[in-house]
């Protein structure tokens, strides 16, 4: 299928690797020109010439942490005219851990990080997408939103703040040809799923494969997921087709979420 957006211009956050890389492949496989940003500048430049290699589109790297001011700042001027026609939000996750021991501080790195950078973003770049009357933003959050995990309490909390902003503005805008939508991921194999089968290891005293077979046998599908169907879900929802998609919230997780709807 023609998604019916080559020639845009995007900007991917957090995307030298794992999920967010696979959104930047994905649409550059489209024929979309990238952006895409994350802190470590060798592994993000390497990122950057393989996908443009591989797809013939224009990638330019920008090594900032995203989730501060000054990151996005240093992004943003990246951009052509400083606008984008599609925008995907993203950036590490907030780590484990219990709930009470979660300081202010914590909560408001993780707010900040996963729920004020994704705004920020937004209000930087949908205004310029409604003048044009075209514009596609992907958030990816995570499937914590919809079915909480205890231990990820800071992302919970973060990612649910999000979703209910997007799910307010992305009506009020729904007419301009702006579509919103966010993404979540339920287990996929990236380094962040190294991450946490290493903490569920530690916590539960066993190695680390124990802790990977334990959360892939709670999975319907019995795997993790691959972080390239991830971005191909993302590229879909940033495509023409998606023109009728408004503030969903599309679970990628295996089936693990347990509703009729
Ligand atoms: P990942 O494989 O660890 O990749 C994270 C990417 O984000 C890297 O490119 C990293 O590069 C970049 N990054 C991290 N913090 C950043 C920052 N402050 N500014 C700019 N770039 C930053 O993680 P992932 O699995 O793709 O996860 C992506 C998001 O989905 C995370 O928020 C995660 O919590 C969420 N999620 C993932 C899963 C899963 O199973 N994988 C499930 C649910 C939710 P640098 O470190 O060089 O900056």
């Amino acid at each position: 299928m023609d998604m019916g957006i080559k020639g845009k211009r995007a900007l991917v956050c957090a995307a030298s690797k794992g999920l967010g890389r696979a959104c930047a492949e994905a649409l550059a496989a489209e024929g979309v020109n990238l952006v895409i940003n994350a802190r470590t500048q060798e592994t993000l430049e390497a990122t950057a010439k393989e996908i443009a290699d591989r797809h013939g589109v224009e990638v330019i790297p920008v090594a900032a942490d995203i989730t501060t001011p000054e990151g996005r700042e240093k992004v943003l001027a990246a951009l052509e005219g400083g606008q984008a026609d599609i925008l995907v939000n993203n950036a590490g996750g907030p780590p484990p851990g219990n709930w009470q021991d979660w300081s202010r501080d914590d909560f408001i790195r993780a707010i900040d990080a996963n729920m004020l950078t994704a705004i920020a973003l937004m209000q930087a770049l949908v205004p310029g997408m409604m003048e044009r009357g075209w514009g596609r933003v992907v958030n990816i959050t995570s499937a914590a939103v919809r079915s909480p995990i205890a231990q990820l309490g800071l992302s919970n909390t973060a990612r649910t703040g999000l979703t209910g902003f997007v799910a307010g503005m992305s009506r009020q805008i729904a007419g301009s040809g702006v579509c919103v939508n966010n993404l979540l991921p339920g287990m996929h194999d990236t380094d962040r799923a190294v991450s946490l089968d290493t903490a569920a290891s530690k916590a539960q005293g066993i190695s680390i494969d124990e802790a990977r077979a334990k959360r892939q046998a709670s999975i319907p599908t019995g795997v993790y997921g691959r972080p390239e169907d991830f971005g191909a879900a993302c590229a879909f929802m940033c495509s023409e087709h998606a023109r009728f998609m408004i503030g969903q919230n599309v679970m990628l997780d295996g089936g693990i979420y347990n509703s009729t709807m």
